[in-house]
C-alpha cells in the first residue's frame, strides 16, 4: 500500500511545491487549509484543486482566541503570534493525520525564509510545541534539518528533497517551472499582521468577556470606538460595511440604524450604557445637523434620541492605529 502524508497548505506557493516535491515520490498527499476569523481557507481549496489532491479544512478558532489571551511563544510585530498559531496547526494536522491513517505530515516552511518564525531554533520550537516533531517533514529545506522519521524509515527519500533556505525565490520558481504550477503571489493575509487591525484587537483584548469569534470578526468592518462605560462600538463606513456588520453581529450585539432615512450601522459590542453615545457617532456620520435630535431604532424596535457626536468627540473615541 503506498503512503499518504497531510500537509498544511494555505494556497502560497512554497505549500504547493512541497506537496508537489513529495508527489514526485509516489506520495499520496492530502491538503489541509485552517480556518479562523484571521484568515480565509479558500487559497488553500484553490490550490488542492489546482494539484488534483483531497482537501481538508480545519476550523482553529476557538484555539487561535485562546492564544490571543495567552500566546506562550509571544507575539509578532503586531498581534500575531505565529510561532504558536504554526505550532497549533501542525497539532491540528498531526491529529487528522492519525485519524486518517497517514504516515507522516508536512509543511512548505524554508529555513529562514521568516527571521522570526522561520529561524532554525522556531522550527525546533514549532515542532517540539505540535507534539508531532518526529513526524514532521518541511520537505524544501529537509537536506538543512534533523532527519525525520519518514526519512529515516525510508517512506521518503531525503536526496530527492530540498536544502532550500533563505528569502530568495529563485529556486522555488525553477521548482514550480519543473512541475508544472502556475506561478502565484503569497496566500491571502492574516489579518493579524495588520497593524490598524490589531490596534482594534487591542482593545478587545483589554475586555476579555468580548473576545468571540463574531466580535473578531465585526472588528474588521466600518470605524471601531472605544466607549467609556467599557463597549466597543461600530459605525459603518460605506454600504459593504453596513452589509457586512448586519451580516455578522448575533444576539449579543446591539444593532442600530436610524429610522426613517437611511444612513450608517452601528454596533455596539459590550455595556448597553454607551448606546446613547454609540447613537450620537451614527447620527454624526448620517450628517445629522448639530443640536438636531434623531431617532435610532435597534432591531429589537427599542427607540433611542440622540444629538449627533461632535467632531472632537468622534475623533476621541475612535480607535486609531498605535502599534
Ligand atoms: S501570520 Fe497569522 S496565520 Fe500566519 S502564522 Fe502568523 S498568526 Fe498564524
Amino acid at each position: 500500500m503506498g503512503v499518504t502524508a497531510l500537509g498544511a497548505c494555505s494556497g502560497g506557493m512554497d505549500g504547493i511545491l512541497a506537496a508537489a516535491l513529495l508527489a514526485e515520490q509516489g506520495v499520496s498527499v492530502e491538503l489541509v487549509t485552517f480556518e479562523s476569523p484571521f484568515f480565509s481557507p479558500e487559497g488553500g481549496r484553490a490550490a488542492a484543486l489546482e494539484l488534483g489532491a483531497p482537501w481538508h479544512c480545519e476550523d482553529i478558532s476557538e484555539g487561535m482566541l485562546e492564544l490571543l489571551r495567552d500566546p506562550p511563544s509571544g507575539f509578532g510585530k503586531n498581534l500575531n503570534p505565529c510561532i504558536d498559531c504554526h505550532a497549533l496547526m501542525f497539532s491540528r494536522l498531526g491529529q487528522l493525520a492519525l485519524r486518517r491513517g497517514a504516515a507522516f505530515i508536512f509543511t512548505g516552511e524554508v529555513l529562514g525564509q521568516r527571521p522570526m518564525s522561520q529561524n532554525r531554533g522556531s522550527l525546533n520550537r514549532i515542532a517540539r510545541l505540535s507534539g508531532y516533531q518526529d513526524i514532521l517533514l518541511r520537505p524544501l529545506s529537509a537536506k538543512l534539518l534533523r532527519p525525520t522519521r519518514p526519512e529515516m524509515e525510508g517512506l521518503v527519500d531525503r536526496e530527492r528533497l530540498l536544502d532550500l533556505s533563505g528569502r530568495g525565490r529563485k529556486r522555488q520558481r525553477e521548482l514550480a517551472a519543473r512541475v508544472g504550477i502556475a506561478p502565484r503571489q503569497a496566500a491571502g493575509g492574516c489579518i493579524l499582521t495588520d497593524p490598524a487591525y490589531s490596534s482594534r484587537l487591542a482593545r478587545l483584548l483589554e475586555r476579555p468577556g468580548l473576545l468571540t469569534v463574531e466580535n473578531c470578526r465585526l472588528l474588521q468592518h466600518g470605524r471601531v470606538y472605544d466607549l467609556p462605560g467599557g463597549a466597543l462600538g461600530i459605525v459603518g463606513r460605506n454600504r459593504r460595511d453596513n452589509l457586512a456588520l448586519l451580516e455578522t453581529a448575533g444576539p449579543g450585539h446591539t444593532v442600530v440604524e436610524l429610522t426613517g432615512v437611511p444612513g450608517p450601522i452601528g454596533v455596539l459590542m459590550g455595556s448597553p450604557e454607551d448606546l446613547t453615545l454609540l447613537c450620537s457617532l451614527v447620527a454624526y456620520h448620517a450628517k445629522v445637523p448639530p443640536g438636531t435630535r434623531a431617532i435610532l431604532a435597534t432591531r429589537d424596535g427599542t427607540l433611542v434620541s440622540a444629538v449627533p457626536a461632535t467632531e472632537r468627540l468622534n475623533d476621541d473615541l475612535m480607535i486609531r492605529q498605535t502599534r
